[in-house]
Order: C-alpha cells, then sequence, then structure tokens
C-alpha cells in the first residue's frame, strides 16, 4: 500500500502545491511513517489569502442564525465520526485510545456549539446622549489565523474555529506539522455542513508557514497555542502588522494539598494532572506540594497506584492508559529532564527510565516518573517538561506554599484540595494562574474561560468573553437635530 500524501486544504478542496515539498508524519507508538503532507507554499499562501477574503464576504453577510445552523450540522457530523476522529488523533499523537474515544472529538464538538449558540445571542448597546444616540454593532474581524499545537490537535482546531467562525471570521489554521491530519478531517467536515469555501482554509507546515502567518497583512489576528517561547516570537512578528492576538501557551502549574485533604481524591488529581495524555497536557499540576502532617501517605498510595495501574502500551488497545510521546526528540528531552532532576538531587519515586512495552517496542515511550526530595529551584521543578513527570514537594505553612507556589513567571493553572471550604476559596483567590480547580483538576468544559496569567498567556478561549475577541465594537452616533456649527 502506497504511503498518502495529503494537500493543504484551500477553498473548500486539496490544492497542490507548486514546489512539490512534502514532510512526513510518524506514528510515534510505532516510528513509522504514516502519511506526507504537501507544505504550504507561496502559491498555496496566496491561493489561501484570496479564499479566505471570498469566504468571509459570503460568510460575514449571514445571519448570526444562519451560520449557527450550519455550524451546528458540523457538530453532528463530528459526534457521528468520532471513532474516525478519534483514530486519527491516536494515530498522530501516540494517546491512548481510550481517551481521544471520549474526549478529544467531543470537547472539540462541545465548544463550535456552545458559540454557534451563543453567536446569535450577542448584543450591542444603545444609549441615548441627549436627544441624539449611539449604538454599538459587534463586527467581525476578518481573516483570522490559529495555530496549534500537537497535544489536542482536533479539539484545538475546534476551539479556534468555533468561536471565529460563529463571529463570522474566517480563519486560516495551521495544524503543528506533527498532527495535521485532524484539522484536514475538520476542514472537510465543515465544506460538508455549508460553510462556504474560503471560511475554513488549512495550511500544512512548520515554523516558516507560521511565521508567514502572523505577518501577513491581510490577517486580523492570530490565537497561537504552542510554547512560550515560540508565542513570545508570534506577539513580536504580529506586532508588525498590530494584530490582535490570544496566547495560550505553557504552564508549570501547583497543586496545594493540604492536611484535611481526602488523599485518595488529591492523588486521583496529580495522577489526572500528570500523566493523562502522557503527561503532555498543558494545564498540568507539575508541581505537588502536599502538607507535611499527610506526606507519607500520599506519596505511598501515589507509589503503589503509579505502579500498579498505568498501563502503557499500543495507545489503540482499549486498555492502555499511557500512550507515547510525541517524537523520539520529545522522548529525548523528557529523558534529559530526568536525567537532570537526578543530578540535581531528587529522588526517583517511582518511574525514571524509557519504556518499551511488549505491544508497541518501538514507540517513544516514557514510565511515569514521580520525583521526591525536590526543591523549588530545582530545574525539574522549574521548567515545563511537557512529559509523565511528577515533582511532589513538601510544606507546613499556608502562606509559605502560596508564595512558594507563585513563584514562577508562567501561571496557566492551579488546584487546591482542602475540605475547608474557607481555606479553599481563600488560598485559590491569592494563586496567580488562569485556570484554577478546587478538590478537582483538569476538567475544562466549553463554558469556562482558559488561559494563562504572566507568561502563560494573553486573552481566554472559551466562555462567553471569547466571543468577544473574535469580534470588534462599532460605535455609531445618531443625530436627531440639526448640527450646530461655528461654520
Ligand atoms: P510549539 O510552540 O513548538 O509549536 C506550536 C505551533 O507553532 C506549531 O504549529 C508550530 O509549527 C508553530 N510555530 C513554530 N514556530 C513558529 C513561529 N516562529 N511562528 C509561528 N508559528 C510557529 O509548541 P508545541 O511543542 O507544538 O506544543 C507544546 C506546547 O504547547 C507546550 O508548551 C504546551 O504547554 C503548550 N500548550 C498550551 C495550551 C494552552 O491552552 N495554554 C494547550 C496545548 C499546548
Amino acid at each position: 500500500m502506497t504511503t498518502p500524501v495529503y494537500q493543504n486544504f484551500i477553498h473548500g478542496q486539496f490544492l497542490a502545491n507548486q514546489t512539490g515539498e512534502t514532510f512526513e508524519v510518524r506514528n510515534p507508538a510505532t516510528d513509522e511513517v504514516i502519511y506526507y503532507v504537501e507544505v504550504a507554499d507561496e502559491s498555496i499562501q496566496a491561493a489561501a489569502i484570496e479564499s479566505a477574503k471570498e469566504g468571509f464576504a459570503l460568510w460575514s453577510a449571514m445571519t448570526p442564525i444562519e451560520r449557527s445552523r450550519i455550524l451546528l450540522k458540523a457538530v453532528n457530523l463530528l459526534r457521528e465520526r468520532n471513532d474516525e476522529l478519534a483514530k486519527i488523533e491516536v494515530l498522530d499523537t501516540g494517546k491512548p485510545w481510550q481517551e481521544a474515544e471520549c474526549v478529544d472529538v467531543q470537547t472539540g464538538a462541545d465548544v463550535i456549539e456552545y458559540f454557534a449558540g451563543l453567536a446569535p445571542a450577542q448584543v450591542g448597546q444603545q444609549q441615548m446622549v441627549g436627544n441624539d444616540f449611539y449604538y454599538t454593532r459587534k463586527e467581525p474581524l476578518g481573516i483570522c489565523a490559529g495555530i496549534g499545537a500537537w497535544n489536542y490537535p482536533l479539539q484545538i482546531a475546534c476551539w479556534k474555529s468555533g468561536p471565529a467562525l460563529a463571529a463570522g471570521n474566517a480563519l486560516i489554521f495551521k495544524p503543528s506539522e506533527e498532527t495535521p491530519l485532524g484539522a484536514i478531517k475538520l476542514a472537510e467536515i465543515f465544506s460538508e455542513a455549508g460553510v462556504p469555501a474560503g471560511v475554513f482554509n488549512v495550511l500544512q507546515g512548520a515554523a516558516e508557514v507560521g511565521q508567514w502567518l502572523t505577518q501577513s497583512p491581510d490577517i486580523e489576528k492570530v490565537s497561537f497555542t504552542g510554547e512560550v517561547g515560540t508565542g513570545k516570537k508570534v506577539v513580536a512578528s504580529a506586532a508588525g502588522s498590530l494584530k490582535d492576538v490570544t496566547m495560550e501557551l505553557g504552564g508549570k502549574s501547583p497543586l496545594l494539598v493540604f492536611d484535611d485533604a481526602d488523599v485518595s481524591q488529591a492523588v486521583s488529581a496529580a495522577m489526572l494532572g500528570n500523566f493523562y495524555t502522557q503527561g503532555e497536557v498543558c494545564t498540568n499540576c507539575t508541581r505537588v506540594y502536599v502538607h507535611k502532617s499527610i506526606y507519607q501517605a500520599f506519596i505511598d498510595e501515589l507509589k503503589s497506584r503509579t505502579e500498579q495501574n498505568i498501563i502503557a502500551g499500543d495507545p489503540l488497545d482499549p486498555n492502555v492508559n499511557l500512550g507515547a510521546l510525541i517524537s523520539k526528540n520529545h522522548q529525548d528531552l523528557v529523558m534529559g529532564y530526568i536525567d537532570k532532576g537526578i543530578a540535581e538531587g531528587a529522588t526517583v519515586l517511582t518511574g525514571g527510565t524509557v519504556l518499551k512495552p511488549a505491544t508497541a517496542p518501538n514507540g517513544y515511550f516514557v514510565a511515569p516518573t514521580v520525583f521526591i526530595d525536590c526543591s523549588d529551584d530545582m530545574t525539574i521543578v522549574k521548567e515545563e517538561i511537557f512529559g509523565p513527570v511528577m515533582c511532589v514537594l513538601v510544606f507546613d505553612d499556608e502562606d509559605d506554599v502560596i508564595h512558594r507556589a507563585n513563584d514562577t513567571h508562567l501561571g496557566l493553572a492551579a488546584g487546591v484540595f482542602t475540605k475547608d471550604i474557607q481555606r479553599a476559596h481563600r488560598v485559590i483567590h491569592r494563586l496567580q494562574a488562569g485556570i484554577c480547580w478546587i478538590n478537582s483538576y483538569g476538567n475544562s468544559p466549553a463554558e469556562m474561560p482558559v488561559g494563562g496569567y504572566k507568561q502563560s498567556g494573553i486573552g481566554r478561549e472559551n466562555g462567553i468573553e471569547t466571543l468577544d475577541h473574535y469580534t470588534q465594537t462599532k460605535s455609531v452616533y445618531v443625530g436627531m437635530s440639526n448640527i450646530e456649527s461655528p461654520f
């Protein structure tokens, strides 16, 4: 069987590039090349803009309720094709089927459904000023760009296209070069649902293509998901044409487990927030601060559950709950951090090695790893690792642990486990993070805004406010009497 080659998706169809340049995509669980993708060369980039201009003209002229109906058809198609799409995500990312089957497509569809429902309800203001009045209109921005990371490829494409399209914009989306297929499938679904050609184009490629999107003068906004360092480059480049930006970046989030917490629940949260999607989740609570009075009980249960309950292997096996990391490079990077943790004096409670499961011996697996004897100045405690590596730290004073938790330039997420309702809110209000959980970790429903404090991001995704980030306000002043003029 020949390996498929996918082209860029422009104006409702696949379009061949002129250079013939392609890149390969590997299944992280097998190390096999599963398909090739054509790079968006200059001819594709120009076509994407021309097409998006046409698409925007048509789409923005529709009423919000007309757009909503079409988007809801796409939502139905996404849900009908859940298994086909989930399998693509498993093969592209290496994540377990048992996650993709119930999370990736569903949470993407939920967000498009949410914004399709909200768009017709978005209203302007009207106010009398003397006998005159003004009113405001919420108008779309124009052509927007979305640039995605590889950990939740289809979900990220949905989270960006949902509000962008609902508000009447056209979106040019560039998925990560590691995981390009989900966005193509979404484009096909949008077309089938009746989204006009040009409203959702998919450009393929790596940094250069992303960079071009951030500087194109025809693009009004960039919504980016990725690393902090890349985000800074995107903001700098977008400044050249004063684009609006939304930045969903990395984190090094704290989980605070107080002495009155339910230990088993807190262990569940820590494991979810470090080993789900083999640790490749931006909001992960990679710094787990445990009160010293329950520390021993916490790490005993954590060690035994990590060693007994985690099954690594072929991600398509429904029993597997730990998949492969995205690439060999990333596996090396994560192992480099683990080595550094050991060199700087932390103790491996469990894990700390690569894994070669019998059902996926060539995959890029890393064992779920827990470090103890950590201190706040260690590299593994300070830097985002983006793999299944948890650092457990000890505390005994509330003020002190809040200070330690906030002592980072990142601020994506935070969690608190305690049965004391006042302490829960008091502590969470003092934590410098945009996404917070009390006695829970990781849930991110469409209704809830998400985004980072400090260098973890700018702006928000999901929730009502995101629709405002994809519209601009036009004020219209209406004179009701003759103009008084000194001229
Ligand atoms: P990355 O920054 O390497 O790449 C992200 C995207 O940016 C890719 O599509 C890439 O091709 C593109 N890109 C690279 N250089 C670019 C440039 N100069 N200009 C424009 N685009 C460019 O990130 P990644 O490794 O794909 O993803 C992992 C990171 O994403 C982690 O740091 C993680 O925390 C973060 N993340 C954040 C969220 C969130 O919602 N906050 C969600 C998922 C992932």
